[in-house]
């Protein structure tokens, strides 16, 4: 039995939490969202500008293009989980450092603890570089890599594909693959 009560947890601590300086500019901590019995968890950066606004991730732009991704992939945005590297906005949506990374990490183990999934997509540099070490996505898409013993599928940030309709393809693929793989695993358990 999957405990759900202890995301409900975290969530909470999420809201009032005041452990880094992006506490102070946000208006709204942004915990992760979804089924908590998905087999597949989506890594983000962090929340953007509407995210901020309204507490919930991957709600704007780069949020549309990931639901048609999952769309395209037969995957319901209710099925899966989402969650970001940090659940802060920071200022002007820079990339967050590294305390404020790693103050936030714990968040992100124990909701990946709970959920268990089977397979953890990274999107973009944020999430390969902070969990994997990782660099170069451009080279590094649609690999998997297994890391203590969890099993990671890397892809673009889907706001990398907003102005650029050739890398939206790319990221569509990409997610198909990630489906495909996931069923690959189903089917060997
Ligand atoms: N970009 C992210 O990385 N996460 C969000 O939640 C929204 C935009
Ligand atoms: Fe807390 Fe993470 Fe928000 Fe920092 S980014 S205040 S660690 S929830």
């Amino acid at each position: 039995m999957k405990d759900t009560s202890s995301l409900k947890i975290i969530q909470e601590n999420v809201k009032t939490c005041k452990k880094c300086d992006l506490c102070d500019t946000r208006i709204n901590a942004v915990p992760g969202k979804g089924n908590q019995s998905s087999d597949v968890v989506f890594i983000g950066e962090a929340p953007g500008k509407n995210e901020d606004q309204h507490g919930e991730p991957f709600i704007g732009r780069a949020g549309k293009k990931l639901d048609d991704a999952l769309e395209n992939a037969g995957l319901a945005r209710n099925n899966v989980y989402i969650t970001n590297i940090v659940k802060c906005r920071p200022p002007n949506n820079r990339v967050p450092n590294d305390t404020e990374k790693s103050m936030c990490s714990n968040y992100l183990e124990d909701e990946l603890k709970i959920i268990s999934p089977k397979i953890i997509c990274l999107l973009g540099n944020t999430p390969f570089y902070s969990i994997l070490g990782g660099k170069e996505i451009t080279k590094n898409h649609g690999k998997i890599i297994t890391k203590d013993n969890r099993m990671y599928f890397v892809t673009f940030h889907p706001a990398a594909t907003i102005y650029n309709q050739k890398l939206g393809e790319v990221f569509k693929n990409d997610i198909k693959k990630l489906v495909n793989e996931l069923q690959k695993i189903k089917h060997q358990n």
